[in-house]
């Protein structure tokens, strides 16, 4: 994470990658260049493409303008008339642009459970072409086995792809388990700080980076020299984050879980969560996100109303402590007997632990829950 990718500057020595804020480059003759025009590849980005390649362990990285612009450019590797098989609970706006925008082309989608395994093979059919998994998901945290979906688009000729947002490969290598594509959006732990939105993708084949940066200079959805190189900046202290969070979230999960007021909490470093020994096997940490229940709409609104230290917003992954309300804020599109089904019920409410003092946070939900 610090010495990844390209982490000094060739010509000055610089150890902070410079930003270049260039459109364009001199060439010396026609066709003899480096650089040729900043959509197709640019020094800054491309710093940070490689760094996301290192860590994830993969053969390329590409980085684009939100997590939904890597999303929408991997989409663009299918055409009309295939299906693409996805977690069910899929993050929101991958749901809304599969359903939505994708199927104006003739893409064919289906939500499965995948965390098991007989309903994802059932799911397969002939025109199938990818596996498109998260895990763990948004918000119940459910855990998809990424060694068996290998095996299985492995035999059927299918490509594999893993949102790792939320555990980051400090936590998470899903090409170690046999992902062909991995994407984040960046926007959350890999920048860190909310300050900048981003989307990164690694692919595991020369013809898939090929086909890759194809689309992602056609289609131009390309991150800015500026933000790229906040997200260097930010995957820098990615690790001791990542510690620091896993810290505070077992805490308060354990907080959390021995709460009178609190049904059920959502947490995969509970031994009781299912997939917990899944989990394990295929990552070393459990994240920072805990979902739990107080059991309806008003109690949820009225601690979201008395925290003080969690900010009550949308997104993740960042220092500071979020908290939200999943059925009136990330998953409102979803309609309400559908979420139900899904379990994610109008009580439930999703934090993303930062790096604040535990006890200052635990001391905040303690306050917000105790009426
Ligand atoms: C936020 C998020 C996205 C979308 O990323 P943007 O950067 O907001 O476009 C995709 N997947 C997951 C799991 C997310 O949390």
């Amino acid at each position: 994470m610090i010495h990844g990718g390209i982490s000094r500057d060739e010509h000055t020595g610089a150890v902070s990658i410079p930003i270049h804020h260039a459109s364009t480059f001199k060439q010396d003759g026609v066709g003899n260049f480096v650089y040729e025009y900043a959509r197709t590849g640019n020094p800054t980005r491309h710093a940070l493409e490689e760094l996301i390649k290192d860590i994830e362990g993969g053969f390329k990285g590409y980085a684009f303008g939100s997590g939904m612009a890597a999303i929408s450019a991997v989409m663009n590797l299918f055409k009309s008339g295939d299906h693409v098989i996805l977690t069910d609970d899929v993050y929101g706006g991958s749901y809304r642009l599969m359903t939505k925008v994708l199927t104006k082309y003739n893409i064919e989608v289906s939500f499965v459970d995948t965390s098991n395994l007989a309903v994802v093979e059932a799911a397969i059919k002939e025109n199938t072409k990818a596996i498109y998994i998260e895990t763990p998901t948004n918000p119940l945290l459910k855990i998809t086995d990424l060694k068996s979906i290998s095996k299985l688009t492995r035999s059927h000729n299918l490509l594999m792809i893993v949102d790792n947002t939320f555990s980051t490969p400090y936590w998470q290598n899903p090409i170690e388990f046999g992902a062909d594509i991995v994407l984040h959006s960046a926007t959350k732990y890999l920048g860190g700080h909310s300050d900048v939105v981003a989307g990164l993708v690694v692919v595991n084949s020369e013809s898939l980076a090929t086909d890759l940066h194809f689309i992602q200079n056609s289609i131009g959805a390309i991150l800015g020299p500026q933000d790229s190189w906040l997200l260097i900046r930010g995957i820098k202290t990615l690790a001791i984050r990542m510690e620091e969070i896993e810290e505070n979230a077992k805490k308060v999960a354990k907080f959390l879980v021995e709460h009178s007021h609190v049904s059920k909490v959502y947490y995969p470093g509970f031994e009781t969560h299912q997939g917990h020994s899944v989990h394990k096997i295929q990552a070393r940490g459990f994240g920072g996100m805990i979902s739990f229940d107080v059991g309806s709409n008003h109690k949820a609104e009225e601690v979201l109303k008395k925290v003080k230290y969690f900010t009550l917003a949308e997104s993740l992954g960042a220092v500071e402590s979020l908290i939200s309300l999943p059925a009136k804020m990330t998953h409102a599109s979803i309609p309400r007997e559908r979420r139900l089904e899904l379990g994610i019920t109008d009580g439930l409410i999703r934090i993303s632990v930062g790096l604040e003092d535990v006890e200052d946070l635990i001391e905040d939900l303690h306050f917000a829950l105790a009426k």
